[in-house]
């Protein structure tokens, strides 16, 4: 299915997981994908090799999206890129921290913050020019955006400094997407649940998978895959009347 094609497509964080899934279908989906990481180098050009591989066309592009200048250095070089348009902008890169409510720290706040919603903010923020009639965005939220997950109490570790990142960044979705809809550009959230990624370990723990499959109603732990099918969606010209919303892909969790 070549639904992207001739499509240029930003995806943040695309070195592993869920950016990882994302960046390959929107490949098959025939778009040039620029595929940014952090740190990763070698998962990065790995990533570009193989879609190369396969035919499809792809560059790196490395920037710390927590620091203040993160955004307008990646915007910079993605314009250098592209040119003059992006058609598919995927803001997936993020952190996430699980800690007792009296464990966290101003820094652990601020890192969140700075990773899941600064930088979000200020990327869209500074590729506005390349932005045109067309366009869409993606936000990876989380199903913690509006569920509390795991058990709640003080003795517990939670998640909720992370799940009040999601929360901000799905205001910021039905924001942009008043702002940026009458320039004809989309901008939806895809909220998944718990995904078997990096981020979340617990997954890998028979305690920690049991939660899991008891909070879903498909009885399966969710793939990067998963997600990425519906991010390509969304992407694509099928997806045209479909903006301000938040998708759940969670396998019917918390019903
Ligand atoms: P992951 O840890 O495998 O991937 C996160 C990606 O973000 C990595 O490529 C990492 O390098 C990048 N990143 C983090 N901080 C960065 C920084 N400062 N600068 C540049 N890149 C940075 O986890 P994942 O599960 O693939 O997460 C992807 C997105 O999906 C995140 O936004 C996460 O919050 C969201 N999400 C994940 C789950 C889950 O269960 N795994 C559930 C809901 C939402």
């Amino acid at each position: 299915m070549s639904t992207l094609q001739g499509k240029t497509a930003l995806v943040t964080g695309a070195s592993r997981g869920i950016g990882r899934a994302t960046a390959l279908a929107l490949a098959r989906a025939g778009a040039h994908v620029l595929a940014h990481y952090g740190r990763s180098t070698q998962e990065a050009e790995s990533l570009v090799a193989e879609i190369r591989a396969n035919g499809g066309r792809a560059d790196a592009i490395s920037a710390d999206l927590a620091t203040p200048q993160g955004a307008a250095t990646l915007a910079k070089e993605v314009q250098a890129i592209i040119g003059e348009r992006l058609d598919v902008l995927v803001l997936n890169a993020g952190i996430s921290k699980a800690a007792r409510l009296a464990d966290y720290t101003v820094e652990d706040f601020d890192t969140l913050f700075a990773t899941n919603v600064r930088g979000p903010f200020f990327l869209v923020q500074q590729l506005l020019p390349v932005l045109g009639e067309g366009s869409n965005i993606t936000v990876i939220s989380s199903a913690v955006a509006r569920t509390v997950v795991g058990k709640p109490g003080v003795d517990n570790p939670s998640i909720l400094a992370y799940a009040s990142t999601k929360g901000a960044i799905e205001t910021l979705v039905k924001n942009w997407a008043a702002i940026l809809g009458p320039r004809g550009i989309r901008v939806n959230a895809v909220a998944p649940g718990v995904i078997d990624t990096d981020m979340s370990n617990f997954t890998k723990t028979e305690a920690g998978r049991e939660i899991t499959l008891g909070m879903q109603a498909l009885k399966r732990l969710g793939k990067a895959e998963d997600v990425a099918d519906v991010v390509a969606f969304m992407a694509s010209e099928g997806a045209r009347w479909i903006t301000g919303a938040s998708i759940p892909v969670d396998g019917g969790s918390k019903l």
